[in-house]
């Protein structure tokens, strides 16, 4: 297949990209999942858009705008396609049930595969492996999308925007949250999630504490949280036992971007994302990144932002 530009990732930056680029360009758009939308159709809140439309959308709701933009805009669309490999001279391999393998050659490639989670082996949290751990992310999929409570009572690692709004929709759900633990000494989140999340809620907050160990042999029986001094190191002594069967793992977003480094493109080791000029444009001519791969963003509009961008450079490129 052949294409002047190639998008790999259908979530917020992947789709502005391509309506950007597909504005004066041919485009493909390749998603490894069913349905375009990113992250986005699991978050079911209200708090996108505020910038570019002037009101507070929910996830599902921003995302649609730019689906049924692009299904009138005459981007070739490709969902269910996993791009697993990306040369400097901008070839990619893509893998898809119905299609098999395709190869891709595209003038210029935008790079929008998003964040995934940082998991439990990653924090280097102890204890028995039982079942009830989940990282934030899988436990919004299991709610709001898939219709299934992952526990009823609930220990939230981290105090970030994510831990904060599934603190929240435990609750609405009918879980008890038993506190969200921050081993920093302040919120992670927005201090609007801080207030609408856990104070309306009366859901305790307790920072500089983390959870220092796992109990449970089938399923999880209770955490150990402590205290922490000013290094994050646990003070001993200040161990204390918070029964629950679920722990959620709020605990940061890593750059996907495996692609990124096949293609030989230059990191950034603060953000873990590709380096970028003002145009999107990485060390590699002709290959852009936006989005969530690029570094973590809080707020989905600046997203849209780059993806124009790098829609509109890519396009550039190309021609
Ligand atoms: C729980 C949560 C709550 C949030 N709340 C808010 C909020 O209230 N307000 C707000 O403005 N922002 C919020 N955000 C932030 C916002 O959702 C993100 O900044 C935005 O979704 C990032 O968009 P993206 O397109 O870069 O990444 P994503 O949305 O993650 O999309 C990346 C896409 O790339 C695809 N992909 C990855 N690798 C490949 C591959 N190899 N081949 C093909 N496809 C691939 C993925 O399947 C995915 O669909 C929230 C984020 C989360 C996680």
């Amino acid at each position: 297949m052949k294409t002047e530009v190639a998008v790999v990732g259908g979530g917020p930056a992947g789709l502005a990209a391509a309506l950007a680029a597909s504005e004066t360009v041919s485009v493909v758009l390749l998603e490894r999942e069913r349905e375009l939308g990113g992250i986005l159709p699991q978050c079911i809140h209200h708090g996108f858009g505020n910038f570019i439309f002037d009101r507070m959308m929910t996830g599902p709701e921003y995302a649609q705008h730019f689906i049924d933009r692009v299904e009138q805009s005459g981007i070739d669309v490709h969902t269910e396609t996993a791009v697993l490999s990306l040369s400097d001279d901008r070839t990619l391999t893509a893998v898809s049930p119905r299609e098999g393998m395709v190869h891709i050659d595209a003038r210029s490639v935008i790079l929008a595969m998003g964040c995934r989670e940082r998991t439990r082996n990653q924090i280097l949290l102890p204890g028995t492996r039982p079942a009830g751990v989940y990282t934030a992310g899988t436990a919004q999929r299991l709610i709001n999308v898939e219709g299934a409570m992952p526990g009823k009572t609930v220990v939230i690692l981290g105090s970030g925007d994510v831990g904060l709004i599934m603190a929240r929709r435990f609750t609405l759900e009918g879980a008890t949250v038993r506190g969200v633990y921050e081993i920093m000494p302040s919120p992670g989140g927005l201090t609007r999630n801080v207030v609408q999340c856990l104070e309306d809620y009366d859901i305790p907050l307790h920072l500089s504490h983390t959870v220092t160990a796992v109990h449970g042999s089938r399923r999880l029986r209770a955490v150990t949280v402590s205290a922490v001094d000013e290094e994050m190191n646990p003070l001993p002594g200040t161990e204390t036992t918070v029964p629950c069967d679920t722990l959620v793992l709020a605990v940061g977003l890593i750059p996907e971007n495996e692609l990124s480094r096949q293609a030989r493109i230059a990191m950034d080791g603060r953000t873990d994302g590709a380096v970028v000029d003002e145009h999107m444009e990485t060390s590699v001519p002709g290959i852009f990144a936006c989005g969530n791969v690029v570094h973590v963003h809080d707020v989905v509009d600046d997203v849209t932002v780059a993806g124009g961008t790098a829609g509109r450079h890519a396009a550039q490129f190309a021609r």
